[in-house]
């Protein structure tokens, strides 16, 4: 059973009355109906998670004792996947296939990918007559979107566990109830009180109570550009660790002797992934000027077979917006693109249903690579297709946005393609189709953050280094 009513916060091992009355409602984007509620926290509730997560800190904990404590809660976890699916589906519009298989089996695999790092990790190390010691950082607080609501957590709140630290959550207010049912979870593989707090809440007030709480250690955030860059200001005046993963405009570049249909197929398949919500998309489809046609083509009829709907109907491959603001933000970066003279190939921007968030899967051709379209994220099934004469030019659209998150390289011969990617400024980059990595390190270049997450680059984000020298 769900419980989508929340009045209570998770502090020191305990579901605790919040100090204010604020509520936060949480819509359904394919009904526009209410189906819950969380809590809005006050900055004395933080105050209470932070001492709580203090409390709960021992730097000398035993590797054993974290050991012990991952795999309780990846036990935990996969019990509830299936129940934390359902709520995604409701709160943020994702299709039933999604949710049941990119939203939560990939912070399952996110989750056993920590728990191997930890496996071999060696917290020791002698460097000449100096001894390198990994402790835990420290109290951590984690603040996270909306768009995958448990993996965000999972890359999070896993590798601090993994580190030994203790933790202050704060969920996005659009998708709060999943996190709410990952920490019902925690509570079942019977996590010491304290070692993770949950108070969800208004952005500007919790959110920023947690960069600038003195007793956090470090703050590890995901979210947009412009509110990381505010995080990352509160974190730097009170002088603690800051991990951003932003927004992203990722490239994928099709070389002109790549597998043409291939390439269009995996590429729009990724920029429409999760309605398009998801940071890493390849939303600017790079494609050379002498294949042009024939690719446009081929798009058309790949993206004829996304079929927008019912989430919970098994045959959508697209949901609704997760929201009302994000539906509008969609609709008219649409209505200004085609105002910028980029040329509307499918989709636009009316909504496709009277009721429920539902834009149509859009493809704009003839792109300018420094329209507001070609550099700024969507964040939408909004695809941007931009011709190239050659690969000098390609490299200069590839990496001509603020963002460095992601993207792909095709070529006939995986060796070009690599070479290419070499001069990508971009932290992660799929080649000829290369498939997803949970373990392999994901962050941003430029505005598309600091700091990495997932496997032992993510790992390694939560520990501190201490060296001692040791006498002759
Ligand atoms: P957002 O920045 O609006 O919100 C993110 C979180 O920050 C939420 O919990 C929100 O309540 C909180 N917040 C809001 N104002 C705050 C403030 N002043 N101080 C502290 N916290 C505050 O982002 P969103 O709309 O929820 O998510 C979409 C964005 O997230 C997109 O830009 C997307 O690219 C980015 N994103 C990045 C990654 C990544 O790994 N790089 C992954 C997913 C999403």
């Amino acid at each position: 059973m769900h419980d989508y009513a929340r009045k209570t916060l998770f502090i020191g091992g305990e579901w605790i009355t919040p100090a204010g009355t604020d509520l936060i409602e949480v819509i359904d984007p394919s009904t526009e109906q209410v189906i819950g509620t969380v809590p809005g926290g006050t900055e004395a509730d933080v105050d209470a998670a932070v001492s709580a997560a203090r409390r709960a800190f021992d730097p000398l904990i035993s590797v054993a004792e974290r050991r012990q404590r991952v795999a309780a809660v990846i036990a935990a976890l996969e019990k509830r996947l299936p129940d934390i699916a359902e709520t995604i589906t409701r709160e943020m519009g994702a299709p039933v296939r999604i949710a049941q298989t990119v939203q939560t089996q990939v912070p399952l695999a996110v989750a056993r990918g920590f728990a191997d790092v930890l496996d071999g990790f060696d917290f020791e190390e002698q460097v000449g007559n100096s001894l390198i010691l990994r402790e835990p950082y420290g109290v951590v607080g984690a603040i996270t979107p909306w768009n995958y609501p448990l993996y965000q957590v999972v890359a999070k709140v896993v590798p601090a566990i993994a580190a030994g630290c203790t933790v202050v959550l704060k969920p996005s207010n659009e998708a709060p109830l999943s996190v709410f049912e990952f920490v019902e979870a925690l509570e079942e593989a019977g996590l010491p009180a304290g070692v993770v707090n949950l108070v969800s809440g208004r952005g500007a007030l919790i959110g920023e109570r947690i960069a600038a709480h003195p007793e956090i250690d470090f703050v590890s955030f995901t979210g947009s550009t412009g509110v990381g860059a505010r995080v990352g200001e509160l974190a730097g005046r009170s002088v603690k660790k800051v991990a951003l993963e932003l927004g992203g405009k990722s490239a994928n570049v099709i070389l002109d002797d790549a597998d043409l249909a291939t390439a269009v197929k995996v590429g729009v398949g990724n920029a429409f992934l999760n309605g398009g919500q998801t940071c890493m998309a390849w939303t600017r489809m790079l494609v050379p000027q002498s294949r042009y046609g024939e690719a446009l083509e081929l798009i058309e009829a790949a993206v004829s077979k996304y079929t927008v709907g019912d989430p919970l109907d098994p045959a959508t491959r697209i949901g609704p917006s997760a929201s009302a603001g994000q539906f509008e933000t969609v609709r008219g970066f649409i209505e200004r693109a085609q105002r910028d003279g980029a040329r509307l190939i499918t989709g636009g921007a009316e909504p496709i249903r009277e009721v429920g968030y539902y834009v149509a899967p859009t493809v704009f051709g003839d792109v300018d690579p420094d329209s507001e379209l070609g550099q700024e994220e969507v964040f939408g099934p909004v695809l941007a297709v931009i011709p190239f004469t050659d690969e000098t030019d390609a490299l200069r659209i590839a990496n001509g946005t603020p963002y460095g998150l992601s993207g792909a390289v095709w070529a006939a011969d995986t060796d070009r393609a690599i070479a290419f990617a070499r001069e990508v400024q971009t932290g992660q980059l799929d080649i000829n189709g290369g498939k997803y990595n949970p373990v392999a390190p994901f962050g941003g270049y430029k505005k598309s953050g600091i700091g990495r997450e997932l496997g032992r680059a993510g790992f390694e984000e939560y520990l501190q280094t201490k060296s001692l020298q040791l006498p002759a």
